[in-house]
């Protein structure tokens, strides 16, 4: 017998009146572990929503050993105005967790998704995806290998001093010891179909690995892991024209990856190109779009480097 429920836990009023709250999905099977999914830290990565929405479509928990906590949107002020950062505070939600003290609204809300779920779960998958205009491809090895490789993703990331970024959810579920995957995958100006399919089916197969859904998990394709990932941040803005438009591309060095024009004079102000001698593109320009300096404009993967 599954039973699901849906919260709405109260974050705080805002000036406007409305009420800012984190929703929670719960499903609860036979006695088992828990296992939490999030989405939307960042509020432009909008694909990773759309994943939990098909999950739970098509999610039938009969076998379900265990308890599912998914909360579908992280930071629901910042998927509204589809930010990175929480609009009316300007912080980066994942980076200021635990939160709380005397914080501004994005460490409340972090207080509160602490108490209400991180600290609730035995297994936690912490979906990322590319924004509004960049498209994603690899996953995060922190903790859970296994759990990560389950996934299902063909490339993979071991960040040579351990999960970097301190005061994001992987951070604090790592340093409590809990099983974390970190997913980076879609987004852009492109069809998501794919990779709404492959999340749905990643989500599965790491509930399969951990034992809290019947069936073996699919084995996953042949996987490459990077031990390094630059990521090419344009000196000036502009419109970047892409060249290279397609993640998990091997390329050469020097091969153009995009361009960044003036979007008033179309003059050429900076080239991004390929820094590798074999350079494996893991976040792409899928299309023309608006580059700030110092974005996020192409990540890429060092081959030569990468485990076997
Ligand atoms: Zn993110």
């Amino acid at each position: 017998m599954i039973r699901t429920t849906y919260t709405r836990v109260p974050v705080t009023t805002l000036a406007s009146g409305a009420e800012l709250c984190v929703p929670i999905h719960e499903m609860r099977g036979r006695d088992g572990p828990t296992l939490g999914i999030s989405a939307c830290l960042h509020g432009d990565e909008q694909v990773s929503t759309e994943i939990l929405y098909r999950f739970l479509e098509e999610f039938h928990a009969g076998e379900l050993k265990g308890r599912l906590l998914i909360v579908p949107v992280a930071n629901g002020l910042a998927y509204e105005a589809v930010t990175r950062n929480t609009p009316l505070d300007m912080h980066n939600l994942n980076r200021v967790f635990p939160g709380g003290g005397e914080g501004f609204l994005s460490h409340r809300l972090a207080e509160v998704l602490v108490a209400h779920f991180l600290d609730k779960l035995d297994y936690y998958i912490d979906l990322h995806a590319g924004g509004a205009y960049a498209t994603v491809d690899y996953v995060y090895i922190t903790n859970a290998e296994a759990l990560s490789r389950a996934f299902g993703s063909r490339v993979l990331f071991r960040p040579p001093q351990g999960y970097g970024y301190g005061g994001s959810t992987a951070h604090y579920m790592t340093a409590k010891r809990v099983p974390c995957v970190t997913v980076e995958l879609g987004g852009g100006a492109v069809d998501q179909g794919a990779y709404v399919r492959r999340g749905v089916q990643g989500i599965v197969n790491v509930l399969r690995a951990a034992g809290m859904l019947a069936g073996d998990p699919v084995p996953p394709p042949p996987q490459t892991v990077l031990r390094t990932i630059v990521t090419l941040r344009p000196r000036a803005g502009g419109m970047l024209v892409p060249e290279t438009t397609e993640v998990h591309l091997t390329l050469p060095r020097g091969a153009v990856l995009g361009r960044v024009l003036s979007p008033y004079s179309f003059e050429e102000l900076e080239t991004l190109r390929a820094p590798f001698e074999r350079s494996l593109t893991v976040l792409v320009r899928p299309a023309i779009c608006r580059v700030h300096p110092g974005d996020f404009g192409y990540m890429i993967g060092d081959l030569s480097t990468a485990e076997a």
